[in-house]
């Protein structure tokens, strides 16, 4: 049927021309029983009929619906799709071999000793969990001190942690964080000047000597999360000098901000500063111009991978990080607090935990994320199954 018979066809249906001439009353013929059917039919097909019409009228863009009916074609409606691959789950590794401590503050994650982590992790491995991010809870009296010194110390539980994991699960890719606030007595992610800011030349000198150390220990990838001025560059100069650059991947914490989404975390690492705070070193939640600066700086000095840290209230940064460097992966950190709001909203009764873990990682990923750092990596392993 050619469209304009299509259209004529419709009108005819809608009423405004008769089909034919009308029967004499009780006149009984072949026709009748036809027009019947027809009737019949007619009725049947008048709502999708009516619909067809109006969109034929011009309206065609109003109908979105069929699009996406389908489980399936829904889910085909996202430029990308969540996958086990994309996720990596953080890992607190204390100086206390046997440790195995829940933090209250971070719902149904642990700090763990070496010696509780391959048993923890089997059953993940099993389940299609791809890759980890360490971070190094010295637990032991007198471990920090102004200049972090337990942070590479080779029997210290991240070097010995990333030796572990190597040996036990090759296929697993070991991400490591580099930062000195876990190790430093002050707290704060650096080495200090006498009036308590950061010395940055002394910090990148420190802080690259340290992502090396965890380099040489077999790290796929090091993580530098201090938000010290020139470490990318640094850390990527001395992976050259080593050899070590082509086999190690940097991911830069490029974009870190500052704010209150971070309290659960430093239970866990035991990170909090002794005095002040980090607003000088790590962005102003409003600085989307500065992050923007961050993203193209350290992807100037060599970053692999771009990261964006807390995720969910910053998505507009993490599409910017997409579009700044568009031919790198961006990461992004769903961080301790916005885990915990999820836990504790889904508690109250206001929403369903899944359903919220499924939602809040799905918008970081449609921001731009192709890799979600995220404390629901354990359970994602087994919802992406379904
Ligand atoms: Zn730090």
């Amino acid at each position: 049927m050619s469209f304009s018979s299509l259209v004529q066809d419709l009108s005819i249906r809608d009423g405004n021309t008769p089909r034919r001439p009308q029967q004499p009353r009780g006149t009984a013929s072949a026709s009748t029983i036809d027009d019947r059917a027809s009737h019949i039919s007619r009725a049947m097909s008048y709502a999708s009929t009516t619909a067809t019409s109006v969109s034929i009228a011009g309206d065609i863009s109003s109908q979105l619906h069929g699009g996406y009916h389908h489980p399936l074609a829904r889910s085909w409606q996202a430029e990308r799709q969540l996958t086990k691959s994309m996720l990596i789950y953080p890992l607190f590794i204390s100086d206390i071999e046997d440790d195995e401590t829940l933090i209250p503050s971070l719902p149904g994650q642990h700090r763990r000793g070496l010696s509780k982590l391959v048993a923890f992790l089997e059953p993940l491995v099993r389940k299609g969990l791809r890759s980890v991010i360490l971070f190094g809870v010295p637990l032991r009296p007198g471990s920090k001190d102004a200049l972090g010194t337990a942070a590479d110390d080779p029997q210290g539980p991240v070097i010995q942690g990333i030796r572990l994991l190597r040996q036990r699960f090759p296929q697993l890719f070991i991400v490591v964080d580099v930062c000195l606030c876990e190790y430093t007595s002050h707290g704060h992610c650096g080495i200090l000047r006498d009036d308590g800011t950061l010395n940055n030349q002394l910090s990148v000198d420190r802080i690259s000597d340290v992502a090396i150390a965890y380099a040489r220990a077999g790290a796929h990838c090091v993580a530098p999360s201090d938000m010290n001025d020139g470490r990318i560059r640094a850390i990527k100069l001395k992976l050259i000098e080593e050899g070590i650059a082509h086999k190690t991947l940097l991911m830069s914490y490029a974009a870190k901000f500052s704010g209150c989404l971070y309290g659960p975390f430093r239970d866990a690492a035991g990170s909090s500063p002794s005095f002040g705070d980090r607003k000088c070193y790590q962005l102003p939640p409003g600085g989307r111009g500065l992050a923007r600066r961050a993203i193209v700086r350290d992807i100037g000095e060599g970053a692999d991978i771009i990261m964006v840290k807390p995720a969910s209230q910053y998505l507009d940064i993490i599409s910017d990080a997409k579009e700044l460097g568009k031919d790198l992966p961006v990461a992004a950190y769903h961080v301790s607090g916005e885990f915990a709001m999820v836990h504790a909203a889904a508690k109250a009764g206001v929403f369903d935990l899944k359903t919220m873990a499924f939602e809040v990682t799905e918008g970081i990923v449609r921001a731009g994320a192709t890799i979600v750092i995220s404390y629901f990596t354990p359970e994602f392993l087994d919802w992406l199954d379904n």
